[in-house]
């Protein structure tokens, strides 16, 4: 079991496999002057593998697979197949943008490969054009659609930002009054390649909560796992659930069980902090598979204890890289 210096237990993994992405969503990227890394400082999909199967034999019992876009990548079912066959990994996870899913779908659902979150920031065509700056509006929606009625357990997360899409809160909720999903609102970071810094944000969970409360009077808060990041709740009359991640606020960091390993292999002990290794260094040089373990128990023994402490190793931005290097 891996267990950090301040008692809590890691057990979720996730694992970035790319930092491209075929969208630009405002909020994660700049429309252009992106520095991608080179191939050859990505990890491999061989590499991917072999770190998930040290970690889920040190008790990592979730993986999600992110980015990044993560079906930009052409070899990234070979890595699913590859993690499906862990018995002690009994969560394998993806979150996506569902541009590029629709030809994996059936086989996701053959290896078992159940939980699928997809980000979509509004239902309105235009506005989602003018967040992730193209025209993917209806190959979403399609690939959304298919997942919820083929049986995923399909989570949307919508990011709240100002003055771009906080008018399709309600109607985002009221679309998916007869599915089985949860939608879940986030609070909006500051990783947008660094052209933003900012102190405080409009919309915070509880201006969300609030503006829901003035269409919807009838919803009850649901009891939510201890390590769970979003704050639950269900509206009388719908099949699915809403949330609300409080991802700027902070809320969860006492009970948080993450470790993040970057599509270059940097070990991350906190979204808000610092890359405390490197496993691509470590796996490539000698004795790597047993050195991982190593790094990573060293790492998790040395981690802050919340996200504003974290925050403290930045010295200009809080924020200094884009999400997508980071995996969300
Ligand atoms: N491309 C995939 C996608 O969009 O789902 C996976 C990678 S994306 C970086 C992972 C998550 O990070 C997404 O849910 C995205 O909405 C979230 N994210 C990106 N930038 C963010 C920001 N500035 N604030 C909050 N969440 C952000
Ligand atoms: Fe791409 Fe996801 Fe970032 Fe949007 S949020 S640009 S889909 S990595």
């Amino acid at each position: 079991m891996l267990v950090d210096n301040h008692n809590r237990r890691i057990n979720y993994l996730r694992l970035a496999v790319t930092d491209r992405c075929n969208l630009r969503c405002n909020y994660c990227m700049p429309s252009e002057g992106i520095d991608f890394v080179k191939n050859d400082k990505l990890l491999t999909i061989g590499e991917l593998s072999k770190i998930s199967e040290v970690l889920v034999s040190q008790g990592i019992d979730k993986i999600r697979i992110t980015g990044g876009e993560p079906f930009v990548r052409k070899d990234l079912m070979v890595l699913l197949r590859k993690l499906s066959t862990l018995d002690k990994l009994p969560d394998i996870s993806v979150t996506t943008n569902a541009t590029l899913i629709g030809p994996y779908i059936d086989e996701l659902k053959a290896l078992g490969i159940k939980n699928i979150n997809v980000s979509l920031d509004a239902i309105n065509r235009e506005t989602f054009e003018r967040i992730t700056r193209r025209n993917q509006f209806d190959t979403v929606h399609n690939n959304l659609i298919r997942l919820i009625t083929e049986g995923f357990n399909v989570r949307i997360n919508f990011i709240v930002l100002e003055g771009q899409n906080e008018q399709d809160i309600v109607p985002i909720l009221d679309l998916m009054k007869h599915y089985n999903v949860s939608v879940r609102f986030l609070e909006e970071m500051p990783f947008n390649g660094g052209s933003k810094n900012f102190s405080g944000i409009k919309w915070d969970y509880k201006a969300i909560l609030e503006h829901i409360s003035k269409s919807y009077s009838d919803f009850q808060k649901l009891e939510s796992p201890p390590t769970s990041t979003s704050i639950n709740y269900k509206i009388e009359g719908h099949k699915g659930t809403f949330g609300i991640i409080p991802s700027f606020s902070r809320t969860f960091c006492g009970s948080c069980n993450r470790l993040r390993v970057t599509a270059t292999g940097d070990v991350i002990t906190c979204l808000y902090g610092k890359p405390k290794a490197n496993l691509r260094d470590v796996i490539r040089g000698e004795n790597g598979v047993e050195e991982i373990k190593n790094v990573v128990l060293e790492t998790i023994g040395n981690r802050a204890k919340t996200g504003f402490e974290a925050q403290a190793e930045h010295s200009k931005t809080i924020f200094e890289n884009s999400m997508t290097s980071i995996g969300g």
